[in-house]
């Protein structure tokens, strides 16, 4: 249970004026962040000063606009990479270790039709865990397809946890890559990823890590981690829609093969055959959003000034007095460990016999939104043994009255159906 002092410091956000769409919309209750977040002014500001003032195809030009285009692009890299990490041991950041995407899934998809369908022969495995998103599992079932690889999935026990008896057993010499959420969108739980990633490196596969709802709650360091790749998208964390990052070692990404190809991949092209730019240019096939990731870079800088153990502390505050809250309704049930300490951000629940879509429209009568549905996480769901839940997650500008109304809001369900 939250203490008085705790209850007290997710009262009232001081955070919702910097966030137009909560700001014009006060009587709004916004729990839907592990979907996409919002996005603070700063953001929209830096996104329209892009295209008023520094517009120009980024690479391209040699003209000044165009350099400063291009710099944005850099400086975003750069900040990104400290941002994660990824930074020398005299703290320089590696912003060529980041390579953009349009999102996680497309990180991902890089990921497993470039290292793993140059890798993976048959009878190797590559290992997930039931938790993962849907863009986690796909690209991984059709490059097993492709080279006859096996998916081998690390389970969780009873209490929503890989154990290290289950890391042991299920990666073994025949692993070649290990892919797995730091965080699951649908439970809330972390994972074990150093563990995971430790045995990973002894077994000589390499580690990826889906970081789409970690990045956004966690102060995630790559080294720390043992990743040797990281995906994750700008917009679950304020950024722009449109924005994806792969991180990865320099080495590795170089020994990679491209992704998309056509302009701006290359070094230099004959009538039969190219050679490539270095990384991360290799993996940026034709005009890059240059906009986004200026705009990412102003929501980085927004998130570090209000400081990133405050957003945290704080997240971790909301998602414990939403576990709590959902667990104190005796017609609701938490799908997912009833510690709210152990949700970052999600927390997945059903109201007894109400279909969950039935749930989030009624809510939206109040203006609370949150997710229903099976949250592409089907083999996750499966494993629960529901073909739907109800989900509401929370971010740093949500307060304790965002959680109120939705159990008001879940209170009104329930009259209606009873
Ligand atoms: N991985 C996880 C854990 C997610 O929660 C999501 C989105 O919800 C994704 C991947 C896919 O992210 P995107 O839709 O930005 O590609």
């Amino acid at each position: 249970m939250l203490d008085s002092s705790q209850l007290a410091a997710i009262t009232a956000s001081p955070y919702k004026k910097d966030f137009p769409l909560l700001a014009n919309n006060p009587d709004l209750t916004f729990l839907d962040s592990a979907a996409t977040s919002q996005r603070p002014r700063a953001v929209l500001d830096a996104q329209r000063r892009f295209y008023e003032t520094m517009n120009a195809n980024p690479l391209r030009g040699l003209y000044s606009l165009s350099v400063e285009a291009t710099q944005a692009i850099e400086d975003a890299r750069n900040h990104i990479a400290s941002f994660i990490g990824a930074v020398d041991e005299a703290g320089n950041p590696q912003g060529n270790e980041v390579v953009f995407t349009r999102n996680t899934s497309e990180s991902l998809n890089l990921v497993a039709r470039t290292l793993g369908a140059s890798i993976l022969k048959p009878g190797d495995e590559v290992v997930i865990s039931i938790m993962e998103h849907h863009s986690n599992l796909i690209p991984w079932q059709q490059v097993c397809r492709q080279t006859g690889a096996h998916l081998v999935y690390l389970r969780a026990n009873d209490d929503f946890r890989i154990t290290q008896d289950e890391i042991e057993e299920k990666i073994g010499p025949r692993a070649k890559i290990v892919s797995v959420t730091q965080v699951s969108n649908v439970l809330g739980v972390e994972n074990p990823i150093r563990q995971i990633a430790d045995r990973a490196h002894q077994m000589g596969a390499y580690m990826v890590v889906d970081g789409a709802q970690s990045v956004p709650h966690l102060k995630v360091d790559v080294h720390d981690l043992g990743a040797d790749l990281l995906a994750f998208s700008a917009h679950k964390l304020g950024g722009p829609m449109g924005i994806g990052v792969l991180w990865g070692k320099a080495d590795i990404l170089n020994a990679m093969p491209p992704f998309l190809t056509g302009g701006e991949m290359i070094d230099s092209v004959t009538e039969t055959d190219a050679v490539w730019a270095p990384v991360p240019q290799k993996f940026e096939a034709g005009t890059q959003d240059a906009a986004g990731s200026y705009a990412f870079d102003a929501d980085l800088t927004y998130l570090e000034s209000i400081g990133l153990d405050t957003v945290e502390r704080r997240e971790r505050l909301l998602a414990s007095y939403l576990t709590q809250s959902l667990a104190a309704l005796d017609f609701v049930d938490v799908i997912g460990p009833l510690e709210g300490e152990r949700h970052v951000g999600a927390v997945a629940f059903n109201v007894r016999g109400v279909h969950p879509h039935d749930v989030a429209s009624i809510l939206d009568g109040s203006k609370v939104c949150i997710r229903a549905g099976h949250h592409c996480a089907q083999p996750l769901l499966a494993w629960l043994g529901q073909s739907s839940t109800c989900r509401a997650s929370v971010a740093f500008y949500n307060d304790k009255e965002d959680i109120d109304r939705l159990v008001e809001g879940l209170k009104t369900v329930w009259q209606v159906f009873n």
